[in-house]
């Protein structure tokens, strides 16, 4: 008990066994209830409640302790704040609702829903994290792109890009160590097919090539790219929207026009339908014949609409591409005169490299090596379309 003055616990003894005017000498039962000692009795029953409870749960061991004992970000946002951050697509303008709800309208317990059934509006305010970043980042994510750093502090330029054309699986990076005669250490960074690497032979071959070569040679392709697109930009937006289709941007306006008509033709058919009801009732027509007539209508309809359907659908998918096809275009030509590659110019542009083994043509080692650009893929078949020659007339 708090109370250690031996002067007020004499008080106390004496006041909790006082008795009653005209009832009785001595109280065995202690002070009534709102009597002269009962504060001073509430705060010393409050303390030992206290002590209890601290016992109970504030001082009781655990095996994670309540309390924090220092933050270990020193005040910087951690990964899991950055990771809903950069899957917040309020970022970019969009409002989402509807992440979560009741599991039905008997349980209200709350439960997240699939992104699939969320409620999206987009462009509904002024995004402050632009498209491209987003997009990047996006991607970044959906490859689960960590690179490793190096023990000299750098990171493999082409790690997560890669592929092993035969396998299919990412390829590793491997670094060499050489010592030269004068003393000087050299690093040499190859990436191996990583079903070879886990697997051995029995798997895979090693596919191995040098990061140097793989440097020039996807210089020179972005290089070449960015100066093609600088000349002939709306040819190239063109061949590539119809490449994936088969289909050039003209066709738009052709498909825009056939579903006009068939929209007529449907407005039409529903025309004839009312009219063909009126003649019922009026008598005009018999059972049979309006039977019969009301079936061929309502084919025609249903086929008309589907085919409506199928035209919207190639129309956006057009859309889509040549959308696509305009943002490669607008990200590669910043780079006509790029001299170095850096981790961040490789992943803004370029998706993945598949890297076949090495070939002997004709006494010559070579290699097939493709290189697909984000939102275009493969951009080599821009030169069987024609697309450069017709322009460099
Ligand atoms: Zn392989």
């Amino acid at each position: 008990m708090g109370i250690k003055d031996r002067r007020v616990l004499q008080i106390i003894k004496a006041m909790l066994k006082a008795g009653v005017m005209d009832e009785s000498e001595v109280n065995e039962e202690g002070t009534p209830q709102g009597g002269l000692i009962s504060p001073l009795l509430a705060n010393a029953y409050l303390d030992i409640m206290d002590e209890w409870i601290s016992g109970q749960w504030e001082n009781k061991g655990t095996q994670y302790p309540y309390k924090q004992t220092q933050s270990k970000t020193n005040g910087l946002w951690n990964a899991s704040t950055i990771r809903v951050i950069i899957n917040n697509e309020a970022y970019i303008g969009n409002l989402i609702q509807g992440k979560c709800g009741s599991v039905s309208y008997k349980n209200h317990k709350l439960v997240s829903k699939p992104k699939e059934e969320w409620i999206r509006c987009d462009g509904t305010h002024e995004p402050i994290v632009d498209r491209e970043l987003w997009d990047q980042v996006q991607a970044l994510t959906a490859k689960n792109y960590a690179p490793h750093k190096r023990a000299d502090g750098k990171r493999n330029l082409f790690t997560g890009l890669l592929v092993c054309s035969d396998c299919g699986f990412k390829m590793k990076a491997n670094v060499e160590r050489a010592t030269h005669k004068d003393g000087t250490e050299v690093r040499y960074v190859s990436y191996i097919c990583g079903n070879y690497s886990r697997s051995g032979k029995s798997a895979c071959n090693c596919h191995s090539i040098y990061e140097n070569a793989l440097v020039t040679l996807v210089l020179d392709h972005i290089r070449t790219h960015a100066k093609l697109v600088e000349c002939h930009e709306d040819a190239i937006i063109d061949a590539l929207a119809s490449a994936q289709e088969s289909e050039t941007l003209s066709c738009r306006a052709a498909y825009r026009g056939e579903i006009d008509a068939q929209r007529k033709r449907i407005v039409k058919l529903d025309a004839l339908v009312d009219s063909l009801y009126e003649d019922r009732v009026s008598g005009l027509v018999p059972e049979s014949m309006f039977k019969r007539q009301i079936e061929k209508f309502e084919k025609e309809r249903v086929d008309r609409l589907q085919s409506v359907d199928a035209l919207e659908k190639r129309v956006r998918s057009i859309k889509q591409n040549a959308d696509n096809a305009a943002t490669w275009a607008r990200l590669i030509k910043r780079y006509t005169q790029l001299e170095d590659l850096d981790a961040e110019t490789l992943l803004l542009l370029i998706d993945k490299i598949t890297i076949c083994d090495v070939q002997v043509i004709d006494g010559k080692r070579v290699r097939d090596i493709k290189i697909h650009y984000n939102y275009v893929g493969d951009v080599d078949a821009l030169g069987e379309v024609g697309v450069y020659e017709r322009q460099a007339v």
